[in-house]
């Protein structure tokens, strides 16, 4: 397992190399007298290869490989915990240097191996069902602390990573430039080279910031939690986005697809009698009909101690078929990793 590096040589807190800019890495190597190309001999060790020791990039001058270690850390994360599903999904947790922790999870299929990643240790927006919404903010990841999370997965199956989901804990778009950089990173290349398509970021609807995304060039997929198309329950399910109104949200994703031309996913977990009532499903209905949407329907996963409660499964199927009566795409998504706490924020709730 990859561990935290500090250096103990040097007086000040050394700095994660990962967090440079290609230029500022190319100046660094210039003031070192080194040709630039060792930039990219660098890059590769740090974002293909996965890199946790200078000592590993045997194709850079021995010397070399002492000064970048004197001056930089390569960041790295510890595993905590890990936990084996019975349909093979793995959920970990992951410490960082400073001591904080976030989960992720790897689920495969097939040949197919889809990792969901945290954006932020804990979250501020504050949802009544979520769990990690219940803990509040310790602080925001940076972008090669989300990407660690898809590397220490990848490497923990010895497998490609197919997609990736920013659908662990916190809020990407309240996190927006190291989220997005580290979605840059996974689609690049000089990174892990998956297909934008298959890289998605999954807001509770922080407008400023979807508008922003819909003038981002890649076609990354963007998922929306709605969990309520009616004013008054989505403000009681989610405080944090309550300045933000549904009319408001409509119109901004119609920009978004008239701009992208791209599906947006609508996340919508059903909670017993709360928003699966009928005047819920029409009002879902309304807001979905003609704008392109997908809507996944999700089993509410009980988080301890909540008042809330899931639908039933002959409720989510009717939810699909009514959507589909009006022309709205609409799938169950199947819950993974149910027997090891897969829900967002609960196996740290455990861990504590
Ligand atoms: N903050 C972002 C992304 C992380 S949460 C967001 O809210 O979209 C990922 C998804 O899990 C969101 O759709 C969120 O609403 C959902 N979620 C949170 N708690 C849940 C629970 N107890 N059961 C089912 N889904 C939950
Ligand atoms: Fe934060 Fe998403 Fe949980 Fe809401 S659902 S509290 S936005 S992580």
């Amino acid at each position: 397992m990859q561990e935290a590096r500090n250096n103990p040589d040097v007086g000040v807190d050394p700095i994660d190399l990962r967090t440079l800019t290609r230029g500022q890495l190319v100046d660094t190597l210039k003031e070192l007298g080194q040709p630039a190309f060792r930039a990219k001999q660098i890059e590769e060790w740090v974002w293909e290869k996965g890199a946790t020791s200078f000592d590993d990039m045997t194709n850079l001058p021995k010397a070399l490989r002492a000064t970048l270690s004197s001056r930089f850390t390569l960041g790295g994360v510890q595993q905590a915990a890990r936990q084996v599903s019975e349909d093979g999904s793995r959920k970990y947790l992951l410490r960082y240097a400073d001591g904080t922790a976030v989960e992720c999870v790897g689920m495969p299929s097939g040949n197919k191996l889809a990792v969901c990643v945290s954006s932020q240790a804990g979250c501020a927006m504050g949802c009544a069902f979520c769990a990690t919404g219940a803990a509040g903010l310790t602080r925001s990841l940076t972008a090669a602390e989300i990407y660690d999370q898809v590397m220490h997965v990848r490497d923990d199956f010895d497998t490609r990573v197919t997609s990736v989901v920013l659908m662990g804990q916190g809020e990407p778009f309240m996190n927006y430039d190291a989220s997005l950089a580290a979605m840059r990173k996974l689609n690049s290349p000089d990174g892990l080279g998956i297909g934008a398509r298959h890289i998605t970021v999954s807001t509770c609807g922080v407008i400023p910031a979807i508008k922003r995304f819909a003038n981002e060039p890649e076609q990354f997929t963007l998922a929306v939690s709605l969990h309520s198309a009616v004013q008054r329950t989505r403000n009681a399910l989610m405080p944090g986005v309550r300045k933000y109104s549904l009319m408001h949200l409509y119109e901004v994703m119609g920009e978004y697809v008239d701009k992208t031309g791209r599906r947006p996913t609508y996340e919508y977990a059903l909670i017993r009698g709360v928003n699966d009532t009928e005047d819920e499903l029409g009002a879902l209905c309304d807001f979905c009909r003609d704008n392109l949407a997908h809507v996944n329907i999700i089993q509410l996963n009980e988080v301890k101690g909540s008042r809330f409660q899931p639908s039933s499964d002959a409720r989510a199927g009717e939810f699909v078929r009514r959507l589909a009566s009006v022309g709205v795409e609409a799938t169950i998504r199947q819950s993974r990793g149910q027997d090891i706490d897969a829900a967002c924020g609960q196996l740290k709730q455990r861990m504590r």
